[in-house]
């Protein structure tokens, strides 16, 4: 048997992640690899840390990429805040609101789930009530940004509302970071995890995380050490840790985090409200496009995701098949519907890099031809018009 090197074709990343990640990333990673613990690697590392507070808007001292991606993320922040006997209460609408729940089962605490309908925000007042009864409640948990469903919920009253009832907030910002208004310090939030592979345009395999002061007191007080020696935080700020000697605890990913550098030093250049703005700009003309071919939204205007646009796949029309032809014909992808929604809708992402007006114009272009071979015609023309139209 002779197997030869993979050759990856190029794709136009158009779902929930991974995103496209431009030529200056991916040159980054190939740069030569460096010992884990020389001094120039080390200054690099405390310049991620800088980038990412800047990323995140917060002065967290313990603002650091986990060497694992953003599931990791999640579950460091569940296995270092939560104890056995612990109780979180976790608002759940959608894939990654249940999996939170599983960490925190996992860590020997009760979680106390708000259940919400898929495809909506997070209502702070059902999450005000559970609050208030359970006031023996650790922790506040939830989705800034659910990729499964593309809503978005309102981070800074729910962060409040943890701060009110005397809980820390733990939020994933996955989604969210880089591609819509995050402020971890001005919304008091305690823990936020996120990843590279969606709005930062990086390769996946890591997971920016951010402890406040707060949340790190909480680790501190702890009775039990924390059930994973990995994800341990007080043993990982020793290989990270400000200055000082760093102690060996894992063999960093030294090219992945060459990727990291780079994507944050691009955010940097572009500035951050700049790459919001571009994200909300781009979803704006996805949507008049998509709209023109009578194409629906699943989240109601509003509460929708920039980046991350769910919409209903059109009666009698086949999903694998129009998937299969966006991707063999078009090199293409976008994402199919996640739990509750599968088969019904489809995930448009326009993260990072991939938030473009050339890739919403490929996409409604492959969408009319593929629509067209079901039988459904339409006119791109009007499509492409109304994208023009709307930048
Ligand atoms: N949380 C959210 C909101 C996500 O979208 C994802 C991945 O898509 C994750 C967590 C898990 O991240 P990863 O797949 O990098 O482990």
């Amino acid at each position: 048997m002779s197997i030869s090197s993979f050759q990856a074709p190029q794709r136009v990343l158009m779902g929930p992640g991974p995103s496209d990640v431009p030529q200056r990333i991916l040159d980054a990673l190939g740069r030569p690899t460096i010992g884990h613990l020389d001094p120039q690697f080390i200054v690099m590392m405390d310049e991620i840390k800088e980038l990412l507070k800047y990323a995140f808007q917060t002065e967290n001292a313990l603002t650091l990429p986990i060497s694992a991606p953003g599931s990791a993320g999640m579950e460091a922040c569940f296995v270092n805040l939560l104890e056995p006997g612990d109780k979180a209460i976790v608002a759940v609408n959608g894939v990654f609101g249940k999996r939170m729940i599983e960490n925190v089962q996992r860590c020997g605490a009760t979680a106390i789930a708000v259940d919400q309908a898929w495809g909506t925000p997070v209502d702070p007042d059902a999450v005000e009530q559970t609050l208030a009864a359970h006031p023996d409640a650790k922790v506040l948990a939830f989705v800034h940004a659910e990729t499964s469903t593309g809503a978005i919920s309102d981070a800074e009253t729910l962060c409040g509302l943890a701060k009110r009832h005397n809980c820390l907030s733990i939020v994933d910002t996955v989604t969210s970071l880089g591609g819509v208004p995050l402020y971890v310090d001005r919304w008091k939030a305690d823990a936020v995890y996120s990843g590279t592979q969606k709005c930062l345009s990086c390769t996946p395999g890591l997971s920016p995380v951010s402890f406040s002061d707060a949340a790190v007191a909480a680790i501190k007080a702890r009775t039990t050490p924390v059930q994973s020696w990995f994800l341990d935080m007080n043993l990982i700020l020793g290989y990270w840790g400000q200055g000082g000697k760093r102690a060996y605890h894992h063999t960093a990913p030294v090219n992945a985090l060459y990727g990291l550098h780079e994507a944050l030093v691009a955010l940097q250049e572009e500035g951050l409200e700049n790459a919001w703005l571009r994200h909300a700009t781009m979803h704006q003309a996805l949507a008049a496009g998509l709209e023109a071919l009578g194409i629906e939204f699943v989240v109601k205007a509003g509460a929708r995701l920039p980046q991350l646009n769910s919409v209903y796949i059109p009666d009698g029309i086949d999903d694998a098949k129009v998937r299969g032809l966006l991707l063999e014909k078009y090199s293409l992808e976008i994402g199919a519907g996640l739990g509750d929604f599968a088969g019904k809708v489809w995930r448009i992402g326009l993260m990072g890099h991939s938030a473009r007006r050339e890739n919403i114009e490929l996409l409604l272009t492959a969408l009319v031809d593929a629509f067209g071979q079901q039988g459904l015609t339409l006119d791109l023309d009007i499509a492409l018009k109304a994208v023009a139209d709307a930048l």
